[in-house]
This record gives structure tokens, sequence and C-alpha cells, in this order.
């Protein structure tokens, strides 16, 4: 096999109806949506109907819909809109497991001067609803927490949360990059009064994402600018990534049941194969609460960038629990939150799979992995001294 793509958590493929429907805007359609002339209101109407198929998605009404460049982009303008919305609060609450886009937002602001709840969780990645609601005082200016996490695939109570929140009378976002096309979202049920989207995810182009803003949200933009977006962000749409993002969000409405039953089969095969095969081995997260495609498997004293780098070999797309990319090996924030024991954080492997993943692909794997961890704890002396202690102790 020369790939085998399991890192949709990571980004995804761009589905091939996506990409067919969203080519004239990068070739003949080409006029600023705001122009005068009937060439331009072509291209507005087009948009008009990326925006119905995103509010489709989530139970939106169109106007609550932003688009931005990114998730990330989305993000941060929910917190600094509420920050800006209330300049006599000085409080923010999020979790201890968000998405750099996030946590690193939030991290700045601590430095700033603002006072920073870090929501704790449990072993299995469960979020401390109790911490977080006696966390809330009358200086919180905004609750950020996660639908879905990107490593371990754990699902919050966003309902439970967004109640107890908006009660007190404080804005609530959620972070949802990672939850939307996976799992049902209806916001006229779930009380959130933002929401971030991202276009990457769910099988559109990178750099393009919604920020979902609730009728009636104080709301400051963040890139001022055009009277774009009912002056909610400034700059020119980019046009072809939204008629995009507009596509894989009616795909992923269509498709969401049936395939969700499938990728999950999927999943739970590839899960169960590898921990009947790898001794020592052990899923990370409520494996009863989870998006139904990601999986996140710690192998006993084993590093995660060399199982990484013997996978690639084998063609194999799968990322580490740990954060290479800042130049340590360091257990990801989201394991060490966890409390996952050192010697299996670090041997952490994240598998994501979509809807374009086939069963051969997963018997791959699953034939693949094993030899590999095995030749790795051949080679670490840190397995073998846990061997010879389990040994000795019978
Ligand atoms: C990928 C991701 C983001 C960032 O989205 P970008 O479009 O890459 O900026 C934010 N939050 C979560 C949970 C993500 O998985």
């Amino acid at each position: 096999m020369d790939r085998v793509y399991v890192d949709n958590n990571a980004t995804t493929r761009v589905a091939p109806e996506v990409l067919d429907e969203m080519l004239p805007y990068l070739k003949d359609l080409y006029a600023n949506p705001s122009s005068m002339y009937s060439f331009a209101g072509e291209v507005a109407e087009k948009l008009k109907e990326a925006r119905a198929r995103v509010a489709d998605l989530l139970g939106a009404d169109t106007e609550e819909i932003v688009f931005t460049s990114c998730g990330s982009e989305s993000d941060s303008t929910a917190i600094w809109a509420a920050v800006n919305a209330n300049p006599d609060k000085h409080h923010i609450v999020t979790t201890r497991v968000e998405h750099p886009a996030v946590k690193n937002l939030c991290e700045h602001l601590a430095r700033k001067g603002w006072r920073v709840t870090f929501v704790p969780v449990d072993g299995k990645g469960r979020l401390d609803t109790d911490y977080l609601y006696r966390s809330l005082t009358p200086d919180t200016a905004i609750v950020s927490v996660m639908w879905a996490n990107n490593e371990t695939g754990v699902i919050f109570p966003i309902e439970e949360i967004g109640n107890e929140v908006r009660e007190r009378g404080i804005m609530f976002h959620t972070d949802a990059v990672q939850a939307v096309g996976k799992i049902p979202i209806d916001l006229r049920h779930a009380p959130v009064d933002m929401l971030s989207l991202s276009g990457h995810k769910l099988h559109a182009p990178k750099g393009v994402g919604v920020l979902y803003i609730r009728k009636g949200t104080k709301f400051s933009p963040f890139l001022i600018g055009g009277h774009q977006e009912h002056g909610r962000r400034g700059g020119t749409e980019n046009v072809a990534s939204i008629v995009a993002l507009g596509k894989a969000c009616e795909l992923a409405r269509q498709h969401m049941d049936a395939e969700n039953t499938r990728v999950k089969k999927l999943r739970d095969r590839l899960e169960a194969g590898l921990l009947a095969a790898i001794p020592a081995s052990a899923v990370n997260g409520d494996i009863d609460n989870r998006l139904p495609n990601t999986c996140n498997i710690g192998f006993e004293s084993v590093e995660g960038e060399a199982i990484l780098l013997l996978m690639d070999q084998h063609g194999i797309c799968a990322s580490s629990g740990s954060a290479c990319t800042s130049g340590s090996l360091e257990p990801s924030h989201v394991l060490r939150a966890m409390g996952v024991p050192f010697t299996s954080a670090h041997g952490s492997v994240r598998f994501s799979l979509s809807i374009y993943n086939t069963e051969e692909e997963i018997d791959y794997i699953v034939e693949k992995l094993p030899p590999i961890i095995e030749r790795l704890r051949n080679l670490s002396p840190f397995w073998k001294e846990n061997q010879a202690a389990k040994a000795a102790a019978g």
C-alpha cells in the first residue's frame, strides 16, 4: 500500500465533490461578491447558498454564520470579543486540554493580567464539570470549552455546561472544530453563544473557518475592515473556499449517520486488533464517549516518535501524543492533564479515520504495527527492566 492516511484530526482530504464545486470560483467566477454588476451577483448568490448550507448543518440562522480564515481565527475572535464586550470582567474559564488555538491565547491573557481557570480532567479525559461551575464568578467574562478533544476524541457535555454557564449570564464559547461533521450538532437546543469550526477538518480546504455567533450576543470584530460579514469580519471573502465549506457541510449532513456507523466500525476494528496483538497497550480516553473516528493508544516503554517513523516506512500516517513540533519530547498537555503514566504517554499514537478509509487499510495497520512495537521494545532498556521486574514479582 502506498499510503494509509489515519491522521484526519490533523487535516482531511478535500472531498472530490467539494473540489468540483469550488473550482469555477478559482477560474471564471472571480468577481468580488460586493461589486454591483450581475457578474458579482452570481458569486454573491453562491456565497449565500454556502452560508445556508453551513447554517443547516448546525441548526443555526444564516445571519449567525461568520466566515473566517481558520479555526484558530474563530477561537481567537470569540475570546477577544468576550473580553472586549466585558471590560469590567477579568476572569476566563477554559480547560486544561484545549487545542493550542484556545490554550495559548488564554495563557497569553493570563500573562497580561487576566485570571484564568484551567478546569482539570480525570484519567479518562472527562471534564470535572463541578470544578468548572464552582469557578464561575460575577467577574467571569467567558467560558470556552471544546466540544470534542482532538487528541483523544473525548466529547464534553456541552449542553449541560452551556445551560449552567448561561444561566449565570456568562458568555459561552465552544471550539467544535473536531465535533462538526462527526457528531450531530443542533444549536437550536445546544445553549452556546459562539462556536468555532474549521473547513479542513471536514473535507474542505485549509484556510477557511466559521465563527457562529448567536443572535443577540455582544460582539466586537477582531479583524476590523470592510463591511463584509455584516461588519463582523473585514476582508474580501475567500469565495472558492467558502463555497467548498458549504458543500462539505452539505455532504457531512447527508453522510453523518451512515458513514459514522461505518467509520466507527473501522475504528473499533483497528483498536481491537491492536490491543489484542500488542501487550502492555491501552486506550487513552473515555471509550464510552468519544468521536467515532478517533483512537488514541498508549504503548508502554516505546517512543511515539520512533513508532511514527517506522510506520512512515510502511506509508502509515498517524500522530503521536508527544509534542515533537515544539522540539521537546514532552508528552502532550492533554495526556499529562489526564495523568497518563509517563511510560505510556511517551508511546501514545493517535489514529483518526475518515470516510475514505477501508477495511483493507485497517487490517494493514494491524499487521504492520505489532512487529514495529516489538522491535522498539527489544531496544528499550525500560521495557527490559519492566519485564524483569514483572517476572520477579511473579
Ligand atoms: C485543528 C483544530 C483547530 C485549529 O483549526 P485551524 O483551522 O487549523 O486553525 C482548533 N481546534 C481544534 C480542536 C482543532 O482540532
